[in-house]
């Protein structure tokens, strides 16, 4: 499995020699270059290899690079930190929807992207962690298996602009979001009122969580879902879904 890539956020990166800001100053990344994550984040600090040089950053100045959808899907990381913006991981009825929503963007002149696609339970629990037992904002209500985006039944756009992300909703920017949640009820998904980004495919929760999946989970997603409950279960972790294993056509012996 390739080493998980990673892009700087921040205006300015430390590079340093070891994991914390006692670290002496190898060097300084800019906002776009590449670093390729060496170790899972330990302390909000990775080690990493930015072109000949090995040091440590700050983790929350990173943010994940994915695969583009067309490829075959990686397996999803396991780094909480990075966000899935891989078409390939989301259940196909909700995945044909969000490149209908995707050309209606480009059709529109609407400089929506994905911004986050399949999340993983430990992902979510980690953001259910910030403003709880973890420092900063309260990010999210939904622990693990209580989001949509564990079942690849959800998707968040915000608006990409000139390299960056923004969520700025004012001025003209106002009417891109209004016409968002337009398209997203057009193409017959669901928003939230509390969280705009969002759209996802409107089934019931607790069908979800009791294993009646919707129809039409090829191979790769009903993979993603088992291995993602048997990791879970593994940890002993409570509120994993049932597993609707008979949905799947038996294999012939
Ligand atoms: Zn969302």
């Amino acid at each position: 499995m390739a080493a998980p890539t990673y892009e700087v956020t921040a205006e300015a990166l430390n590079l340093r020699d070891q994991a914390g800001t006692q670290g002496r100053v190898l060097g300084v990344l800019k906002r776009g270059d590449v670093v390729v994550g060496a170790q899972p984040a330990q302390g909000g600090w990775m080690a990493v290899a930015a072109g000949a040089l090995n040091g440590f950053v700050a983790s929350a100045f990173l943010r994940g690079v994915q695969a583009t959808a067309g490829t075959a899907p990686p397996p999803p990381t396991a780094d909480v930190n990075v966000k899935d913006r891989d078409l390939a991981r989301l259940h196909p009825a909700m995945r044909a929807k969000v490149e209908e929503l995707l050309q209606l963007f480009a059709q529109q002149s609407l400089p929506f992207r994905v911004f986050e696609a399949y999340r993983s339970p430990e992902r979510q629990n980690w953001l259910y962690e910030q403003g709880r037992t973890r420092p900063g904002g309260k990010v999210t209500n939904a622990r693990a298996w209580e989001s949509f985006h564990q079942y690849g039944l959800a998707v968040d756009f915000v608006l990409f602009e000139n390299g960056q992300w923004s969520w700025d909703d004012s001025g003209p920017r106002a009417g891109h979001w209004r016409k968002l949640r337009e398209l997203i009820d057009q193409v017959g998904l669901h928003s939230l009122s509390w969280e705009v980004p969002h759209a996802e495919l409107h089934v019931q929760l607790a069908d979800l969580r009791a294993g009646r999946w919707p129809d039409g989970g090829d191979d790769s997603w009903h993979d993603l879902m088992e291995a993602a409950v048997d990791r879970w279960r593994g940890q002993n972790l409570p509120g994993a879904p049932t597993l609707a294993s008979t949905e799947r056509p038996p294999l012939i012996a």
